[in-house]
C-alpha cells in the first residue's frame, strides 16, 4: 500500500540502498538525493551511515549542504542513523568538525574502540519495545540536551534519541529485516508520533 510520503535519501556516499528498500517497502516514494537539483518537494529526509567526513565534503562540493540545512531549520522531518546522526549533532567530542548541528546533543565517533568495531544486540526502543540494533564504527551520544528526548540505550550509553522531528539511530535499523524504526519515522511525518 502507497503512504503517499515522498522521502529523499542522502545518496553522496554509505549505506543508502538499503534504507530507500526499506522505506519503499513501506510504501514511500524515495528520491536518491545525488545533486543540488535532486533536492525535491519532501516529506522526510534519511541521512544514511557511511563516513561522516566523507559524507560532510561530498555535501559542500556538490553544493548541497546550505540548502539541506536550511531544509532541516525549517522542519523538515529525518532519520539520520551512525555517520548522519553526527552530520545533524551540535557538538561532536572527539572531532572539531560540526557539520548542520541542529540537534543538541554531543556524539563521540568511532566510540567503541578497534574490539568492538562492529557489534549487534538487542535492546528496548521506545515505543516500540526490544529490537535488534546493528553498529558498525558506530558513534554513541555522550549527552542530550533541550527538548532532545533519550530513545534507546546499551551499556549506559546513548544509542537513540529524538527532537522534535528528527529521529537519530548510532545503530543501523536499515541492516535488519525489522522495518519499525523506519515506521516510526513516517509516523512522526505524520504527526501520529
Ligand atoms: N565511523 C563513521 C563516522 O565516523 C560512522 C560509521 C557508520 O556510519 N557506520 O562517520
Amino acid at each position: 500500500m502507497k503512504s503517499g510520503l515522498k522521502i529523499g535519501v542522502l545518496a553522496v556516499q554509505g549505506a543508502f540502498i538499503e534504507h530507500k528498500r526499506m522505506l519503499e517497502s513501506l510504501g514511500c516514494e524515495c528520491v536518491e538525493l545525488r545533486r543540488k537539483s535532486d533536492i525535491c518537494d519532501l516529506d522526510g529526509l534519511v541521512l544514511p551511515g557511511g563516513e561522516s567526513t566523507v559524507q560532510g565534503k561530498l555535501l559542500r562540493e556538490l553544493d548541497m549542504f546550505d540548502e539541506l540545512k536550511e531544509r532541516i531549520a525549517n522542519g523538515l522531518p529525518v532519520l539520520a542513523t551512525c555517520a548522519g546522526l553526527i552530520l545533524l549533532a551540535s557538538h561532536i567530542s572527539n572531532d572539531d568538525n560540526v557539520y548542520f548541528g541542529t540537534l543538541p546533543v554531543t556524539v563521540k565517533r568511532n566510540a567503541y574502540g578497534r574490539q568492538l568495531g562492529s557489534f549487534r544486540t538487542k535492546a528496548v526502543f521506545d515505543g516500540i519495545g526490544e529490537i535488534e540494533e546493528v553498529f558498525i564504527r558506530a558513534p554513541y551520544i555522550s549527552e542530550v540536551w533541550g527538548d532532545a528526548k533519550i530513545l534507546s540505550s546499551v551499556d549506559g550509553r546513548i544509542v537513540a534519541a529524538r527532537q522534535g522531528k528528527l529521529l537519530v539511530t548510532a545503530f543501523h535499523p536499515e541492516l535488519t529485516s525489522d522495518t519499525r524504526v523506519h515506521g516510526c519515522f513516517l509516523d512522526m511525518i505524520r504527526g501520529d508520533r
